[in-house]
């Protein structure tokens, strides 16, 4: 499986902020993005601010994100979004299977699959979203879970040549209780190694850590082996801890290499 010895930092903004803030935000970061060349930035607002943020953000090397997307292209499908709408909007990326979207919308392995399928046929850069819940983890099901999610997700996709997934733990979104980097390392170089017996092919991937991820706990886990970078909700909100975020980012890249 490739290596991708870039960090990506990306912002899950959720249902948060209202337009003017939005804006206010994306500006921020475009601003500071300027400093941190040698991190890849992304940011996901809500739906109605991907037009005026990707406005804020333009001629800036961050990239715009949806949460979600639909597997249709068009058709009666009251409230969803298409592929083609979000690359339409100037998305690069879109969260796929958020454990948010699992939760509380029903979302499935079958339905991150076809997500998945329809986002990079049109050239979207999925960021699929695995992990397990605390009793799951409580129960030593932890790898049983993400191998599940992840065959669930891929097998039967044709591999993209770059490729993102984001490890994050249900316990540890939005509780302020991160993993412990070295259960973070664990399940991403589980993550490596699976994604290779499911695609046998070249992709470079880009492991990311979600989960309670703060500018002072994120240090652990960059410096991790597979930890490629991170998936940022609760601190993206904050311009500060997220330029934050991606200083550190940036000051640990000189020592990633090969
Ligand atoms: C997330 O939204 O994916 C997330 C990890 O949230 P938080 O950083 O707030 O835990």
């Amino acid at each position: 499986m490739g290596r991708v010895r870039s960090y990506l930092i990306a912002g899950n903004w959720k249902m948060h902020t209202l337009r003017a803030e939005a804006v206010d935000l994306a500006r921020r970061v475009a601003e500071h993005a300027r400093s941190v060349p040698a991190v890849r930035v992304m940011v996901a607002p809500p739906f109605p601010w991907l037009l005026p943020v990707a406005e804020a953000l333009a001629g800036s090397p961050v990239a715009l994100g949806a949460q979600d997307v639909h597997w249709e292209r068009k058709g009666a499908y009251t409230g969803a979004v298409s592929p083609e709408m979000l690359k339409d909007a100037g998305c690069e990326y879109v969260i796929v299977g958020h454990s948010e979207r699992r939760q509380y919308f029903g979302e499935t392995d079958e339905t991150v699959f076809r997500k998945l399928q329809a986002a990079i046929s049109v050239g979207l850069r999925p960021v699929l979203c695995v992990g397990e819940t605390l009793d799951q983890r409580q129960a030593g099901w932890t790898l049983k879970v993400i191998r599940r999610q992840l065959w669930g997700a891929l097998e039967g996709l044709t591999p993209p040549a770059a490729f993102t997934i984001a490890y994050e733990p249900v316990w540890a979104i939005g509780t302020g209780v991160p993993a412990h980097p070295e259960q973070a390392q664990e399940v991403h170089a589980f993550i490596r190694a699976e994604v290779a017996r499911i695609w046998n092919a070249s992709v470079g991937l880009h492991v990311l850590y979600g989960g309670s991820v703060t500018p002072d706990n994120v240090e652990g886990f960059l410096r991790a082996p597979d930890v490629d970078g991170a998936l940022v909700g609760g601190a993206s909100l904050k311009a500060e801890a997220f330029c934050t975020i991606l200083d550190i980012a940036q000051n640990l890249s000189a020592g990633r290499s090969g």
